[in-house]
């Protein structure tokens, strides 16, 4: 921008700050803006739009167009040229604006005298607040220049409103972020919770946008970047070369960080008056609203980086740390852009829910959350610029919905489920000590899924009668090596001990798919899912299970030990995976190590492949356990990470309960016991249909519990299986319309 006119833009910038210091009224502070700024543009009309709600935006201030007009004139998003500014969160230029594509004639602002039109988006790291525009009578297209400086203006308006700045107790404008907000993302975890929102990385506040000294700024400017590039290059030090994604990501953070490009634009924004956090934020603004349009997964994932490594450098700017001093409010529920398993664990048991707007069923977040049988919901799209730390929140996960800032009567409905949630617990205890027997006689065992030692205490409280999955990629997965098997095995023994007899079901290692070890060379595969996971790691990769198994016997001790291998496809795998731990017997025995009084080998079933195994399969091993949530994405070919596709096949689809009920006779026929361990198992009326289906034993989340076994408890099994088979036979589907008929019908479901 030539000299003259970047003094112009600080002037401009410098009497907005005043403006903006005086002590006066929101909507006050708005009608001296736009005088100044028509003044400063030598244009006829400034005009601000602010959102009135999600959808309107509201003619707020203006100079040059009539002023009966304010907070009369209101147009939805994608309405006329203001509207389309807010929908594409792009600039209108035109020196015609009546003849321009979708202008709206609005006759109480008494707009049709002025020809040329320019309107920008006011936008904060992405998130659209109002348009400003400015109009003249003479038709012209205005220049890049003055495009620019109204740009830096619109930053400055965006830091203001969020900061509150034009908030009217005159029936203004509403104040950003105090209204409720509904976000409509995807379960996670089941479960509900009422709490405070409180923000893994809690976002920058920029106090003070307009500087007046540029040569300053800069100074800060550039030293933050060196701060920056050093610890960029700290990091990349520190990483060992088979970290090939932290490289990755970190070679972008260095190649944005050494960007010319980037530097200029911002030394530019400091030149036109902005203070060096405002600059980093304009920037970066423009990187999110490029992020919005970009569909390449790469290119996406390249500006998502841009954008962490803005946040760095505001942080150093501004000596606003990850710690901002925001205490964790009361019933704190995290809300984050997604999170590691690592740093999920150092929050502590203490969450009452999370919400993540990225994130996927399978993913460590998923895996922690359902350990703790805290809700989670997940792909709540937006939520980190909305949320501050401390507002209300309702987390539904059993919906997969959020209200933010509920209103009173949402709060009064979301406390009412709670306590009806509260109050059926409440009953549940009263079964604790209560086999599942069914009115027909069939005894189910209830087991639990576990995944920490924190699990552990559920198994007395819940009155599972073991731990029928415990899954042992979590010890992996939380950290940053390899973990020793000295700490494996003391772990596993404390799990046994605080099993205290009970039995334990470990699973070795399932990693691959969507669980992958952050020291673990990444596979670049095609579908990672039916890749190279699980035993198929195990047995080409022998150190690691060897490890594994070597430690699960010596915590063992003496003990009876219960091991199953997960995602067997065939008949060999189990036969090697069983050679393997019997050898690793062997040698331990020479070792002098103790060996379990007792081994049971089985296999997990998540293939249909393996139901149809030779018959020597089922004799040889000691138990199978159906892993519902892989076997069901197998058999409908819908990948279970996919919201598109997860949903689109009941679980109480018929020809999935037939294929259970195949698996059922099976092994029923060898005597070799059948458990199910996926997620259906603790949905009641799931639960229904597999025990109806034969299966004698499930494996759930410990809070599941109470309501399976009650339900089971009121049941005739025969009876269920007359109406699956009969809604079958009338042509049905999934039987659940049928099922939860019957059920409604005799009293037993609500
Ligand atoms: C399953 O697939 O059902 C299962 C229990 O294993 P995971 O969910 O850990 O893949
Ligand atoms: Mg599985």
């Amino acid at each position: 921008m030539p000299q003259h006119l970047e003094s112009e833009s600080r002037k401009l910038l410098g009497r907005l700050r005043d403006t903006l210091a005086e002590d006066s009224a929101g909507q006050t502070r708005l009608d001296r803006i736009t005088h100044l700024i028509a003044d400063s543009m030598h244009t006829e009309v400034c005009s601000i739009y602010l959102f009135r709600d999600e959808e309107t935006l509201e003619l707020c201030a203006t100079e040059g167009l009539k002023s009966e007009a304010v907070h009369q004139t209101r147009m939805r998003i994608g309405e006329g040229l203001v509207g389309r500014v807010a929908r594409t969160r792009s600039m209108v230029n035109t020196a015609d604006a009546p003849s321009e594509r979708g202008f709206r004639y609005m006759p109480e602002t008494g707009e049709e005298i002025f020809s040329s039109f320019l309107g920008l988006p006011i936008q904060r790291l992405g998130e659209i607040l109002g348009v400003l525009v400015v109009q003249s009578k003479e038709a012209r297209a205005f220049t890049g220049d003055e495009v620019y400086a109204l740009e830096v203006v619109a930053m400055v308006l965006a830091e203001m409103t969020e900061l509150g700045a034009f908030v009217g107790d005159d029936g203004g404008i509403p104040a950003l972020h105090q209204h409720p907000v509904m976000f409509r993302g995807a379960t996670g975890q089941e479960g509900v919770a009422e709490g405070h929102v409180y923000l893994h990385e809690p976002r920058v506040v920029i106090t003070n946008p307009v500087a007046d000294d540029p040569e300053a700024e800069t100074v800060r400017l550039r030293d933050a970047v060196d701060h920056l590039r050093i610890s960029v290059d700290d990091m990349l030090a520190n990483v060992e070369p088979s970290e090939k994604d932290q490289r990755e990501v970190l070679e972008a953070y260095r190649m944005f960080a050494n960007s010319r490009g980037w530097m200029r634009r911002m030394e530019e924004d400091i030149a036109s008056g902005l203070s060096a956090e405002a600059a980093v934020e304009k920037e970066q603004g423009a990187a999110r609203s490029r992020l919005a349009t970009v569909p390449d997964p790469y290119m996406r994932e390249r500006l998502h980086d841009l954008d962490d490594l803005s946040n760095r450098l505001l942080r150093i700017l501004t000596g606003q740390g990850k710690e901002t001093g925001a205490a964790m409010p009361e019933n704190p529920i995290l809300v984050a852009r997604n999170i590691g398993p690592g740093e999920l664990l150092d929050y502590g048991k203490d969450l009452k829910g999370i919400v993540l707007e990225q994130g996927s069923v399978g993913s460590h977040a998923a895996v922690v959350a359902r350990a703790w049988a805290i809700p989670l919901v997940i792909h709540a799209e937006g939520i980190t610029t909305e949320a501050l730390n401390g507002n209300a929140i309702l987390v539904d996960g059993d919906q997969g919905v959020v209200h933010l800032r509920p209103e009173d009567t949402v709060a009064t409905a979301f406390r009412d489920k709670i306590a009806m949630q509260a109050e059926a617990q409440k009953r549940f205890a009263g079964l604790v000590g209560l086999p599942a027997t069914t009115q027909c006689g069939r005894r189910i065992a209830l087991h639990m899924n576990a995944g920490l030692m924190a699990d552990l205490p559920s198994l007395a409280t819940s009155g599972a009668e073991g731990v029928g999955l415990f899954r042992t990629e979590l010890q992996f997965l939380i950290r940053n090596k390899v973990p020793r098997r000295g700490e494996l095995a003391s772990l596993y023994a404390r799990v046994m001990d605080a099993a205290r007899g009970k039995r334990v079901v470990f699973r070795t290692l399932d990693i691959g798919s969507d669980k992958v070890l952050p020291y673990m060379k990444p596979q670049d595969e095609p579908n990672p899912a039916m890749g190279w996971r699980a035993i198929r790691v195990g047995l080409d990769k022998r150190g690691v299970m060897r490890m594994q198994l070597q430690a699960l016997i010596r915590a063992a001790a003496g003990r009876p030990l219960t091991v199953m291998f997960p995602f067997v496809a065939q008949f060999d795998e189990f036969r090697e995976a069983r050679e393997m731990i019997e050898d690793v017997m062997e040698s331990e025995r020479k070792l002098g190590h103790v060996v379990p009084s007792k081994l049971e080998v089985g296999a997990m079933l998540e293939t249909p492949s393996l139901a149809f195994a030779p018959d020597l399969f089922f004799e040889q091993t000691d138990f199978i356990s159906i892993g519902g949530n892989d076997l069901k994405q197998f058999f409908f070919a819908a990948d279970r990470e996919n919201e598109r596709v997860r949903r689109r096949y009941d679980t109480l689809n018929y020809s999935f309960l037939s294929f259970i009920r195949q698996i059922v006779t099976r092994c029923d026929q060898f005597d070799t016991p059948v458990s199910f361990c996926g997620e259906d198992a603790g949905r009641p009326l799931e639960a229904v249909a597999l025990a109806a289906m034969g299966v004698r034993t499930l494996s759930m989340r410990p809070a599941s519990i109470g309501p399976v076994k009650a339900l089971l408890r009121r049941l005739n099994l025969d009876e269920v299986a007359k109406v699956i088979d009969s809604a079958a036979n009338d042509g049905a589907q999934s039987v659940r319309g049928e099922l939860s008929t019957y059920l409604a019908s005799q009293g037993y479901i609500a």
